[in-house]
């Protein structure tokens, strides 16, 4: 991808910049509202964040984004998005906010290489699935460590695999493999699941799905593919090798917004609160995909949102006049 790097111009000082939209996050739901803002003509600026193209660059097929009936690389999606938001005039900035004063507008937002004065603001820092921190893990992921059963689920027809955790999540993401896994075995760190009572009895009475109490991974084995886990039982310390094709973790998510506690309303678990219109608690700040969404978590339900917003950001900029002039910082 090509990108621009701010503040690396030559100059001692960080530049201030004033934008008519300034865009967080390079996932689907960043380069989506980048898109739509700069189609009408209002030269966006996004910062990318240290993950170009988002989570969804970190898998290596995507099938189940529309118009790809072959399915496409995650890395080749982001780089489809860029290039089309760049094709109506946004700019892509290698940089990641640190702090932002939401107080006033513009809004000020203070990345490593510069800062900026933003009439409006969208929000798309997604969040990061919750790692095991296990050897083994990072190398393989895409290679049969997974954080998403919706997936990469398909993948594995016919084959064993474990699943990590004891909530709701892994249950559902469980009980979803089972309609391609000839196993599912989730491993839970207790002797009880936290899962509901209706999930845990769908879980109990499926053939497919088998339980391994008390244990943790200490350890994902394989080479160019997952070939087994390593795993420790913590009441009796014994560690032992279990064989499996895939390791599916659901231990949790952790949104990206720690950069903007105070600043913006946010839930009990840390996501940004919106409503519908994907406003948030400050007029003119919108966020949209994963940051604001622990429900969906998929490309094409970011990419929506994130269109929205900016749809939202077009008609609050119109509203106040904004729309049309760019004013120097
Ligand atoms: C391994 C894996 C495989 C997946 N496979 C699929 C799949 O096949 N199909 C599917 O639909 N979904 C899949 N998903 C889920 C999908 O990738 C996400 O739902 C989607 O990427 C969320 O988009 P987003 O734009 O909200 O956030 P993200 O993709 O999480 O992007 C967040 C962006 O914000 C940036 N950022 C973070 N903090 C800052 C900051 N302070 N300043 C500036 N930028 C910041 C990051 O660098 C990143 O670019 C998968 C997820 C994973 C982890």
């Amino acid at each position: 991808m090509d990108l621009n790097f701010s503040g690396l111009s030559g100059k001692n000082q960080p530049e201030t910049q004033h934008v008519k939209v300034l865009v967080l996050g390079s996932g689907p739901a960043g380069l989506s509202a980048a898109l739509y803002a700069a189609r009408a003509e209002l030269n966006p600026v996004l910062l990318t964040g240290l993950e170009l193209g988002g989570q969804a660059a970190l898998t290596y097929t995507i099938e189940n984004y529309p118009g790809f009936p072959d399915g496409v690389g995650g890395g080749q999606l982001g780089e489809l998005f860029q290039k089309q938001a760049e094709r109506f005039g946004a700019r892509i900035e290698m940089d990641t906010a640190s702090s932002v004063d939401l107080s006033q507008r513009p809004f000020r937002v203070t990345a490593f290489n510069g800062e900026y004065l933003a009439d409006s603001l969208i929000i798309t820092t997604g969040a990061s699935p919750n790692h095991l921190n296990v050897p083994g893990e990072t190398e393989l992921t895409g290679r049969g460590v997974s954080y998403c059963a919706t997936c990469d689920g398909w993948f594995f027809r016919d084959k064993k695999v474990v699943v990590v955790g004891g909530g709701d999540s892994a249950l559902e993401e469980g009980l979803f493999l089972t309609r391609y896994a000839s196993s599912v075995t989730v491993i839970h760190r207790r002797d009880q699941l936290r899962a509901g009572a209706i999930l845990q009895k769908r879980a109990f009475d499926n053939e497919k799905m088998k339980f391994v109490w008390n244990s943790v991974i200490t350890e994902v084995v394989g080479k160019e593919a997952v070939q087994a886990v390593k795993i420790k039982n913590v009441v009796s310390g014994k560690e032992e090798l279990l064989p499996t094709d895939g390791v599916f973790i659901f231990i949790g998510h952790t949104p990206n917004t720690d950069f903007l506690k105070g600043q913006v309303e946010m839930d009990e678990r840390d996501y940004i609160r919106t409503n519908m219109l994907m406003e948030t608690s400050v007029p003119g700040v919108y966020a949209a995909g994963e940051a604001a969404d622990p429900v969906y978590r998929q490309v094409v339900t970011s990419a929506g949102m994130g269109a929205a917003a900016a749809m939202q950001a077009i008609k609050f900029l119109e509203k106040s006049g904004e729309a049309q002039t760019v004013k120097a910082a």
